[in-house]
């Protein structure tokens, strides 16, 4: 019998722990979805496994943990752009998810985007809309690593006709994916401008009671933090803080509009930033102080948002443009290195979700989730260093392995558990009644 189920053989490891280090000469073996060897490339070859796997020109690194997404979005892909926040959800997203939100719709766009999300180097997903019970099936069925943050939000949607709802039937999905070993369940609140006090309370509680995650927007931008505080006379993280909701299990997605005093908040309760730039580009919404988190001590992680607002799900690529616009917003070449935006898709994701002994390295017993990305090309050549490779020479698209607790699900290149041709028609057929409702839209 195989003492191994698969080894593979890439030029470079990027364990990611220790500190900083590119391995060459080492090869890694997986048995029952986890990580069981690091071994001299040498020995690994003589070793039994019942799939050894070459990877020439490759870099073998954990999977990119993207803490914040709206998968079905990507159905919404590029349908209202160069528009500001406000706008672009008042007259176009939230009139169109009106109209269109279902399950079909949302299995729909879920499959989309996790196809798109593992050949960008997702590997684990944490997803916030309506109708999760889909995005959960889809996960599932294509074989992704996903934390559900239920939708909570006050008003009336297809999923639920108000914020309790939305937890009654929240609460019912974690219930079903209780000893799924790859799939769980947490609180998604949208905002503090769409859920009152009183939800945000009761989700504080509940989440303390079923040591559930809470992942909220804040702070996305200069006119949200002053709309709350003309409704409440608070900043909204000072709001979280005296509602009870700031605290370790508690992700803070976009963070762009932040005074020291925020910083120190975020810092004093121990609750996660979530960095989306692309999106934060996108709309215009600002830049988030990465770097000054980082030095505050906050875990700072990534994530793609939703295709509507990005229009891209790459992890590879988000991570570049986390660095790059970190040194802007802080006028400091020096600030959010290569290396920080790795860890951030890496180490400090796996931290926001407290599975930091679980995911986020290469070390042995960790879950076997695993990216392999070539770096062959002549764009990434010579490599004199791996991670400025990996971070600034990358497209985004040289993701060409990957694996979650063991199991390939991109395999040189091609997706293993989904069909890219049958969603592309799925996604045609929903962009003509798409099209077609959008010119009813006032412009
Ligand atoms: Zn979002």
């Amino acid at each position: 019998m195989a003492q191994f189920d698969t080894i593979l053989h890439p030029d470079f490891v990027v364990p990611m722990v220790p500190h900083r280090q590119v391995l060459q000469g080492i090869s890694v073996a997986l048995s029952g979805g986890r990580i069981a060897a690091l071994l001299k490339e040498s020995e690994a070859r003589a070793e039994i496994a019942s799939e050894h796997i070459e990877l020439p020109g490759c870099a073998l690194m954990p999977g990119l943990i993207n803490l914040h997404c709206h998968s079905a979005m990507a159905l919404l892909r590029g349908y209202a752009d160069d528009l500001p926040l406000m706008t672009w959800l008042q007259r176009y997203i939230w009139p169109t998810e009106q109209r269109f939100i279902s399950p079909e719709f949302v299995r729909d766009g879920s499959d989309l985007a996790i196809a798109d999300l593992l050949l960008g180097g997702t590997t684990t997903l944490v997803d916030n809309y309506f109708f999760p019970e889909m995005t959960a099936e889809a996960a599932d069925a294509a074989g992704i690593r996903a934390l559900l943050a239920f939708p909570v939000i006050d008003v009336a949607t297809a999923w639920a006709r108000d914020a309790n709802e939305c937890i009654n039937r929240g609460l019912a999905l974690r219930d079903r994916y209780r000893n799924h070993d790859r799939i769980t369940i947490g609180f998604g609140p949208h905002s503090t401008y769409m859920v009152s006090e009183q939800i945000l309370s009761r989700i504080a509680v509940l989440s303390e009671e079923l040591d559930a995650p809470i992942q909220i927007h804040l702070h996305e931008t200069r006119e949200e933090v002053l709309g709350v505080v003309e409704r409440t006379g608070l900043r909204p993280i000072d709001l979280l803080e005296q509602l009870g909701v700031l605290g370790p299990r508690t992700q803070c997605v976009h963070m762009t509009a932040l005074g020291d005093q925020d910083i120190e908040r975020v810092a004093k309760h121990g609750a996660h930033v979530i960095h989306c730039p692309r999106s934060n580009l996108k709309l215009g919404a600002g830049i988030c102080p990465v770097q000054k988190l980082l030095d505050q001590g906050v875990n700072v992680a990534l994530g793609t948002d939703g295709a509507a607002s990005n229009n891209r799900l790459s992890m590879l690529g988000e991570l570049q443009i986390a660095s790059l616009i970190g040194k802007t917003r802080h006028e400091d070449p020096k600030a959010v290195s290569a290396w920080t935006s790795l860890e951030m898709a890496t180490l400090n994701g796996a931290k926001a979700l407290g599975c930091e002994d679980q995911l986020g390295s290469i070390e042995v017993g960790k879950a076997a989730d695993l990216i392999a990305i070539d770096v062959s090309g002549v764009q990434h050549s010579p490599r004199h260093d791996l991670a400025s490779t990996l971070v600034y020479s990358t497209n985004g698209g040289e993701v060409c392995w990957s694996w979650v607790a063991g199991q390939t699900l991109v395999r040189d290149g091609k997706l293993q558990t989904l069909d890219t041709t049958d969603l592309a028609h799925r996604a045609t057929r929903w962009s003509e009644q798409l099209d077609t409702f959008r010119e009813t839209l006032e412009p």
